[in-house]
C-alpha cells in the first residue's frame, strides 16, 4: 500500500489475530460523494487522509444520478471540468412534468446566469471513480476499498479513529480527525448515539429499468398520475425508472402481483407497454425507503459527520449529492488550517455545522412542505391529477421558472474551494 500514513502491526488481545494499525491525519469513513470529495480536497492540501469504503467498487446502481450546476462549478474549480465532460452524460436544461392537463416546466435551468445552466444526469459511479482516481494520484490519499468501519476508537472521551475489517483482517486507523461520511445508515453516528430528528415522508421509491428504444422521448420523463409519480431517466439504451409510491405500500403492490404492477406502469406511461415484460421478478425492483432526517449536532470530540450521515434528504429535487459535496467543500476549507496547526476543537467543528445548517434546514423544509402539501394528496388519490396552481402561473410567467431552477440547481448556499 503506497501512502504517507504510517503502518504498524499490533497484536489482538487473544494473541491470535493481528490488527494492522495505520496512523494518519484524517480518517474518512465512506466513499460516497461527501467522503471522496473531502478526502480529495484535504489530500490536495497536503493533509494525509485514509478513506475506508466498504464496497470493492463504486458500481452502485439506482443511486443519485444528478450533478447540479453548482457542483459542476466546483468540478471546474478542481480542474476536472474537461474530464467530467468526457464521461457519458445527458444535460437537461428544463425539468418538466406531465400531468393530466399537459406538460409543465417546473424549473428552467437555461434561465440561470451560470457557467453550466443545466442538470447533468450521470450514473453516480462515474463521478465517484473520477474523484477516486484523482485522489489516488496523490501520495497523501489512501483509499481502502472493501474495508468496513465497525466502530470508533476513543481515548478519554475523544474519538481517535476507527476499527474496521477488510480482506486482510482487522484494522485500526488512528487519526487526528475522523469524518463520518458513511451515509444515511451511518455506523459512526450509531456508535456515538448522536440524537437524530426525523421528519416524515409520505412516499417510498421503487427503482427498476427497462430498455430504451428508437422513437422514445429522451432526457428526463416525469409523469404524475392518479396515486403515482413516475420518473424515467434516459441512460441511452435503457430507462432507469423511479416509481414513487405511498409510504409502506410496497407490500400491498407486491401482494397484488407482478402483472398488476406492470399494468400500473403502462397506465402511467404507455411508451413502456412493449417492454414492461422485462421486469421478470421482484428481484428486478429495488425499494428505497425515503427518509428525511437531520442530526442536532454534527460533531463530537474528534469526529465530524457530513452528507447523508448528518442529514438524509428527500429525493425531491434530487439534491442529495449536491448537498453532500457542498458539505465536503465547506469542511475542507474550514478545517484545513486547524488540522495542519493541530488546533482543532469542538468550536472549529461547530463552524462546519453552522455554515451548512442553513442550506440543509432550508432545503429540507421546502422538501417537507412539498411532500405534505402536494405529494401526499397525489399519492392518496385515484383521480387524474392536474398541475398545481404555481406551475400554471409559471407557465404564464416563464421568468418564474428561474426560482426553482436556482433553488434546485445552485442551492441555498453554494460553496467554493476558497471562499
Ligand atoms: C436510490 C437512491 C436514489 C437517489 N437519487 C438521487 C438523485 O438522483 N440525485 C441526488 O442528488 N441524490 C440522490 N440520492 C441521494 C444521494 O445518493 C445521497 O444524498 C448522496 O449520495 C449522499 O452522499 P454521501 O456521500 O453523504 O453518502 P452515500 O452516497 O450514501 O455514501 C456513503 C458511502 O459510505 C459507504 N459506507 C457505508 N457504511 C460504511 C461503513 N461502515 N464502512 C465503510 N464504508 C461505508 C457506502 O458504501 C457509501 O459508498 C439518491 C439516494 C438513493 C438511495
Amino acid at each position: 500500500m503506497r501512502c504517507r500514513s504510517s503502518h504498524a502491526a499490533d497484536t489482538w488481545h487473544d494473541g491470535v489475530m493481528n490488527t494492522e494499525i495505520i496512523t494518519t491525519d484524517v480518517c474518512v469513513a465512506g466513499g460516497g460523494p461527501a467522503g471522496l470529495m473531502l478526502a480529495l480536497l484535504l489530500a490536495r492540501r497536503g493533509i494525509r487522509v485514509v478513506l475506508l469504503e466498504k464496497h470493492a467498487d463504486f458500481l452502485r446502481d439506482f443511486r443519485g444520478d444528478t450533478v447540479h450546476p453548482s457542483t459542476m462549478d466546483l468540478l471546474d474549480e478542481l480542474g476536472l471540468g474537461p474530464k467530467i465532460d468526457d464521461l457519458p452524460h445527458r444535460d437537461a436544461r428544463r425539468l418538466t412534468v406531465t400531468f393530466a392537463d399537459g406538460t409543465f416546466t417546473v424549473a428552467d435551468f437555461g434561465r440561470l446566469r451560470a457557467a453550466h445552466p443545466y442538470i447533468r444526469f450521470m450514473p453516480q459511479w462515474h463521478l465517484l471513480n473520477l474523484l477516486a482516481e484523482e485522489g489516488e494520484a496523490l501520495d497523501t490519499f489512501t483509499l481502502l476499498r472493501s474495508h468496513e468501519v465497525k466502530d470508533v476508537v476513543r481515548d478519554r472521551g475523544i474519538v481517535t479513529g476507527v476499527r474496521a475489517s477488510g480482506p486482510r483482517g482487522e484494522l485500526e486507523i488512528r487519526a487526528y480527525l475522523t469524518v463520518a461520511a458513511d451515509g444515511r445508515t451511518s455506523v459512526i453516528r450509531d456508535r456515538l448515539g448522536l440524537p437524530l430528528r426525523t421528519f416524515g415522508a409520505p412516499m417510498d421509491v421503487l427503482w427498476f429499468r427497462v430498455s430504451r428504444l428508437p422513437g422514445d422521448t429522451d432526457g428526463l420523463d416525469m409523469r404524475i398520475w392518479a396515486g403515482r409519480v413516475l420518473l424515467g431517466i434516459d441512460r441511452d439504451d435503457y430507462w432507469q425508472i423511479a416509481d414513487v409510491i405511498g409510504k409502506d405500500s410496497y407490500a400491498a403492490i407486491r401482494a397484488a402481483g407482478l402483472a398488476a404492477f406492470r399494468s400500473s406502469i403502462v397506465e402511467q406511461s404507455s411508451q413502456f407497454a412493449d417492454r414492461v415484460q422485462e421486469i421478470t421478478s421482484w428481484d428486478d425492483v429495488k425499494v428505497l425507503s425515503v427518509r428525511v432526517d437531520r442530526l442536532r449536532r454534527w460533531y463530537a470530540p474528534g469526529v465530524l459527520l457530513i452528507g447523508d450521515a448528518a442529514h438524509a434528504m428527500s429525493p425531491i429535487g434530487g439534491v442529495g449529492i449536491n448537498l453532500a459535496v457542498q458539505d465536503a467543500v465547506a469542511a475542507a476549507r474550514i478545517l484545513d488550517e486547524p488540522i495542519r496547526q493541530r488546533r482543532l476543537n469542538s468550536r472549529v467543528l461547530a463552524k462546519v455545522q453552522s455554515r451548512r445548517m442553513f442550506p440543509t434546514v432550508g432545503t429540507q423544509t421546502l422538501q417537507v412542505v412539498i411532500q405534505q402539501a402536494f405529494l401526499r394528496p397525489v399519492l392518496a388519490t385515484s383521480k387524474p391529477v392536474k398541475a398545481p396552481l404555481p406551475l400554471r402561473i409559471a407557465r404564464r410567467f416563464p421568468a418564474l421558472q428561474r426560482i426553482p431552477a436556482r433553488i434546485v440547481g445552485v442551492g441555498l448556499r453554494p460553496e467554493h474551494l476558497d471562499r
